[in-house]
């Protein structure tokens, strides 16, 4: 795929923005580079070229200039509906790995149904999903564990974590090296404060952006990547809110609670809402404990938003 008449070798790179039809590309040799869309590409493959792509770059040929030839299968994306209330595919940021999603043990506290709804979100975009729960030098560390308890036994990663402290910081380090994470959660739960932390001189503009999308300006804007200095990105997204439940239905919503699955197939009917129906393992599960009464909650909360909106 390397353009007419010339010999500079394609290379492979992710894109990082774009805007204006002008995208920055990060090589593989960790070069930034900005470079066009090869126009035939769009009508040949029917797809929009998103940040977060795997792309092959080539010389156009004129010296200097770089030309975006392929982009290579995607192996996730996080999508929302389009601006305006439409329902046609918007994606945020393709090759997601996992979404981190920040809340405080206080100042602002998490409230279960908020982090349920971010979780969810995650699940439904079939994006791995590990919780921080930052500002543990504002609580008492053992309330803050037993206080997240059901989202580890629902088999989420937990990282307790404080700026002020540095404790849980290696631990978060090690998360997000070499992965490319969307890091999400309400403003002022300390996302900007953490990153900075992990990463001086990277420059986030976390807050910024999801306070911009929230007052319902900038919506053109997408989602940055920064290359992180030991390997991967991290995804400046607008927030994971905006994402929304999109394309999700309540009858899949079940599947979006990890503890749920292993009793989906048992319950007495196949097509079980976990509410009412007789034979119902999830329910029983409850009952019995194994499956949190707090997360169950949030199931039919979110169960009865859903159906309703579709
Ligand atoms: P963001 O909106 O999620 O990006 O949150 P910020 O990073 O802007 O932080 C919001 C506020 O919380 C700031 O005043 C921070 O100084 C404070 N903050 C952030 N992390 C911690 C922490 O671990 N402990 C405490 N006590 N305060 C923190
Ligand atoms: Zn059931």
């Amino acid at each position: 795929m390397v353009s007419e008449g010339d010999d500079v070798p394609p290379e492979r790179g992710v894109v990082l923005r774009g805007t204006g039809g002008v995208w920055v590309v990060r090589t593989t040799a960790g070069e930034t580079r900005e470079a066009a869309l090869r126009g035939r590409l769009k009508q040949e493959t029917g797809i929009k070229l998103a940040v977060g792509d795997d792309v092959v770059l080539a010389s156009d040929g004129r010296g200097g200039s770089w030309v975006i030839v392929e982009i290579l299968p995607r192996r996730s994306v996080l999508a929302r509906r389009a601006p305006g209330g439409g329902y046609g595919e918007r994606i945020v940021a393709a090759n997601v790995d996992q979404v981190i999603v920040v809340f405080a043990a206080a100042q602002p506290e998490a409230h279960p149904r908020m982090i349920d709804r971010f979780l969810v979100i995650a699940e439904a975009n079939d994006l791995e999903a590990q919780v921080v729960v930052n500002k543990v030098d504002l609580i008492d560390s053992a309330a803050a564990r037993a206080r997240f308890a059901d989202y580890t036994r629902a088999g989420y990663v937990v990282h307790f974590t404080s700026v002020r402290t540095g404790a849980g910081l290696p631990e978060l380090h090690a998360a997000l090296n070499g992965r490319t994470s969307a890091v999400s959660g309400p403003s002022g739960v300390g996302k900007s404060s953490l990153l900075n932390a992990l990463y001086p001189g990277l420059n986030l503009r976390v807050g910024a952006v999801s306070d911009a999308v929230q007052k319902g300006r900038h919506t053109t804007v997408g989602a940055w990547l920064h290359p992180l200095p030991d390997g991967g990105f991290v995804a400046d997204t607008p927030g994971l809110r905006e994402v929304g439940f999109w394309g999700l239905t309540a009858g899949a919503l079940d599947h979006c609670f990890p503890e749920f699955r292993p009793w989906l197939d048992t319950c007495r009917f196949a097509d079980c809402t976990h509410r009412v129906e007789p034979g119902c393992a999830v329910r029983d599960a409850v009952g019995r404990g194994e499956v949190s009464a707090v997360r169950y909650e949030s199931y039919l909360r979110l169960f009865a938003e859903l159906a309703t909106d579709n």
